[in-house]
């Protein structure tokens, strides 16, 4: 592996991934006074613009229908100087020779090269001819979404993973019908655990979401558009959209060819680099963790955006850092507020609130030390925690922290 010596003065940055973490890489590149080349190359059309919103307040009827621009994007091309390539996919990356491919037939050679290619959404096979079928991954995919429930769309979905239970709260805040079905005995258990996972569905029933658990889909039906789900014992549940939750693979595809290290996500060392010159960020990267001693790839946006930064500022440096992070993501469901920090390990103890109530936070171990922290609708906390997760602190510390917290952040009716 190469030391960043090499690339520490590089005339041309090629950044591949036009979101959140390719955003961020490249402001980073200015912000850190690189005055060289800086290419930016998107397959979607859009200028970068951030997701949580797309399964949350664009669907769920409050009124938003415009695709969610992160911030500074429109200075890109002026104030940053950015060669912004929007509509290009690039098709593989030749390391030896510095190059990287494009689908519109060009070369374009680079001195260190960023992947922030993120990931795409899982399909179900078998459904590619069915309208009314869907991944919410990309504004487009929104629109259409949008659409269907605007019309009043009975909705099924496929998987209780947080982007499908996110879509059932959208439709259910519209008063629509919704199903959700999952295979599992409990969802959302490689997560959070198996009575964290049965706490947070708690919240489907509450709010007038039909869940099926344990529930197999042997087929979705219709001919053109979607007309139902067909469970393996035999049930149909009529349906007008149907919503594929199933999760998402790294976008390594381009690079099969590359001779890099690909298995679940681009494989990087500490310091986000995964091969001399090339360096990964975001939910396609892979990366060796120093907090935790173990490969991670996330797919929350905290991580995509530090990570971004983080790779460029390893890119321009002479004595790249190790990327340190404790893991990060919120969801919202009915109103209500999930938080995670950290990992979770075993099953967690509630140190506030209750599995039944409104409103807990909950603490993971990891032998001695506490690893992991969710929360729900306890906002105060979940910061607290991280800190205390990325301080290494022992769990007889966490919980004599705990001990000092509030019971309850909800007002006392
Ligand atoms: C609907 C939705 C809701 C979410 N909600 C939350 C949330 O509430 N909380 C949370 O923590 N996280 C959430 N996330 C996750 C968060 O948005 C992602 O972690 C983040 O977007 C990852 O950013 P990224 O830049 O790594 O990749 P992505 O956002 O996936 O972007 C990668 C970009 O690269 C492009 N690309 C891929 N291949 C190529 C190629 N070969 N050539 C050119 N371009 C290419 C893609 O088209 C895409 O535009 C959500 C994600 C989704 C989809």
């Amino acid at each position: 592996m190469s030391t960043g010596r090499e690339v520490m003065n590089p005339s041309r940055i090629v950044v591949v991934g036009a979101s959140l973490a390719g955003l961020r890489a490249v402001e980073t590149a200015r912000r850190e006074g690189f005055t060289g080349s800086l290419v930016l190359v998107g397959g979607e059309d859009f200028l970068p613009y951030d997701r949580p919103p797309l399964s949350k307040e664009l669907i769920d009827g409050s009124g938003s229908t415009s695709v969610p621009y992160l911030p500074g994007v429109h200075d890109l091309s002026d104030r940053l100087s950015v060669d912004l390539r929007l509509g290009t996919w690039a098709t593989a990356v030749v390391p030896d020779d510095r190059r990287i491919e494009l689908g519109n037939g060009e070369s374009l050679e680079y001195d260190a090269l960023v992947v922030a290619t993120g990931a795409s959404a899982r399909t179900l096979p078998g459904t590619d001819h069915l309208r009314g079928v869907h991944t919410l991954r990309t504004a487009n995919d929104t629109h259409v979404i949008r659409e269907a429930l605007d019309s009043g769309a009975r909705t099924v979905v496929i998987g209780a993973g947080f982007i499908g239970s996110e879509v059932a709260s959208a439709a259910r805040k519209r008063g629509l019908e919704v199903t959700i079905v999952e295979a599992l005995p409990t969802p959302l258990v490689r997560a959070v655990g198996h009575t964290a996972g049965a706490a947070l569905s708690a919240l489907h029933t509450r709010f007038g979401t039909d869940l099926r658990v344990n529930a197999s889909v042997a087929r979705v039906e219709g001919t053109d558009h979607v007309t139902g789900v067909r469970m393996s014992d035999g049930e149909v549940i009529p349906a007008d959209l149907v919503i594929v939750g199933i999760g998402a693979t790294p976008s390594t595809q381009w690079l099969q060819s590359s001779g890099l290290l690909l298995d679940d996500g681009l494989v990087t060392d500490e310091f986000l680099r995964a091969a001399p010159r090339i360096w990964a960020a975001g939910d396609v990267a892979r990366w060796s963790s120093p907090d935790f001693g173990r490969m991670l790839r996330l797919e929350h946006w905290s991580n995509a955006g530090d990570q971004g930064a983080h790779a460029m500022r390893n890119v321009l440096s002479d004595t790249p850092t190790s990327y340190r992070h404790i893991p990060y993501f919120w969801s919202e469901w009915y109103g209500n507020w999930i938080q995670f920090a950290g990992l979770p390990a075993g099953e967690p103890l509630v140190v506030a609130g209750g599995w039944d109530e409104p409103a807990f936070t909950a603490l993971y171990r990891d032998d001695d030390r506490l690893i992991g922290v969710l929360t729900l609708n306890r906002r105060g906390d979940i910061m607290k925690y991280r800190a205390k997760i990325a301080a290494r602190t022992s769990w007889d510390d966490a919980l004599a922290f705990a001990a000092t917290r509030k019971p309850t952040d909800l007002p006392t009716p």
